[in-house]
């Protein structure tokens, strides 16, 4: 298998996709490297198969607001619809659709943390765990504080990644038998420990063998519990969530938390990306413009683009 391209992306989030497409359509090798198993970081969905049939949650991003068109229209084409009236599209029939049709065609392997950078004679020299890769050209589209831990606290481009700030969310994902009460499809409310929930099962194209609900913690809730098990999170998050959707927690079909260090980015760089030209490093993500998938997508093409564009060029 190869190991070595002319551009090595690191992240097959959403921002890694965006990047690699453009660079892989203007004519470069490109390969697409990431530690997880599903394409798609945190545009995330988990299939769970119970005695009654699938069932699939949403555990990342939820709904996609419309704001931008341009990113509107693409997921559009790539399959996404409107959940509700207020016009928010979700993937279908789970949110990881999207960046998986996005990624056909991209050489990407899933599986490969990058453990260690270094860059010699011109070249990227990339470590996991039994592996090693090569490139002239990198383009990290991970979390920033995964990418400070990465290029280490004397880098030139610390000082700009300390400066973003990201935070934590816990995130419930929980089945109930058919019939259990559906009060409503989605509810967000900043002063409850359960900010948002939402009825995963009212989304379009969803598998309805159960009632699923998937829950995210606030802020507070999520960093005093972010170091405690899946299981107790899971235990502290159930009588929450029943409390609000009128239903028995001993009626729950299936359970598990997820925990998201790096969910939300509540201070962004205020710039499409980083970059250090003289070592052809980039650096990009939802972190550098905003918290939603949409400044993501748009951080990855404006690397792309200032990789490909005239400027570079000359
Ligand atoms: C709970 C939650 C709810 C959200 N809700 C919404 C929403 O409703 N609407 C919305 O628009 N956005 C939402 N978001 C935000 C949205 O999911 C993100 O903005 C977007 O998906 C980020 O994409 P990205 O490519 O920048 O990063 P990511 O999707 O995080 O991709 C980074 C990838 O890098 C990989 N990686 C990291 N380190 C390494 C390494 N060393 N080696 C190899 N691979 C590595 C990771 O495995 C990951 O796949 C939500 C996020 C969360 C967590």
């Amino acid at each position: 298998m190869k190991r070595a391209a002319d551009s090595i992306v690191i992240g097959s989030g959403i921002a890694g996709i965006s990047c690699a497409r453009a660079l892989a359509q203007a004519g470069g090798t490109v390969i697409v490297l990431d530690k997880g198993r599903g394409i798609g970081g945190r545009m995330a969905t988990r299939r769970v198969t119970l005695e009654i049939g699938e069932i699939s949650f949403d555990h990342g991003a939820q709904v996609l607001p419309a704001q931008n068109a341009a990113f509107a229209t693409l997921m559009r084409d790539t399959g996404a619809a409107a959940w509700d009236q207020d016009g928010g599209l979700v993937g279908v029939p789970g949110m990881s659709q999207l960046p998986r049709r996005l990624a056909e065609g991209l050489d990407l392997r899933q599986g490969i943390e990058i453990t260690a950078l270094a860059y010699r004679d011109r070249r990227w020299m990339l470590s996991s765990p039994g592996e090693a890769f090569q490139a002239q050209r990198l383009v990290l589209t991970i979390p920033a504080p995964q990418a400070l831990q990465l290029l280490g606290p004397t880098h030139p481009l610390a000082g700009a990644l300390t400066e973003v700030e990201m935070r934590p969310c816990l995130t419930l994902m929980a089945a109930f038998p058919p019939g259990s009460p559906r009060p409503f499809s989605q509810r967000s409310d900043p002063d409850h420990p359960l900010a948002w929930i939402a009825q995963d099962s009212s989304k379009l194209g969803r598998r309805t063998a159960a009632v699923t609900w998937v829950a995210q913690a606030g802020p507070k809730f999520s960093a005093q519990y972010l170091e405690n098990s899946p299981e107790d999170i899971a235990a502290q998050m159930l009588p929450l969530l029943c409390d609000v959707i009128g239903t028995q927690p001993q009626t729950a079909l299936h359970l598990r938390a997820h925990r998201w260090r790096y969910a939300q980015t509540i201070r962004p760089l205020g710039a499409p990306y980083l970059s250090d030209r003289a070592t052809n490093l980039y650096l990009g993500g939802d972190w550098c413009l905003g918290a939603r998938a949409e400044h993501a997508f748009q951080s990855g093409a404006a690397i792309a683009a200032a990789i490909t564009g005239p400027a570079h060029a000359r």
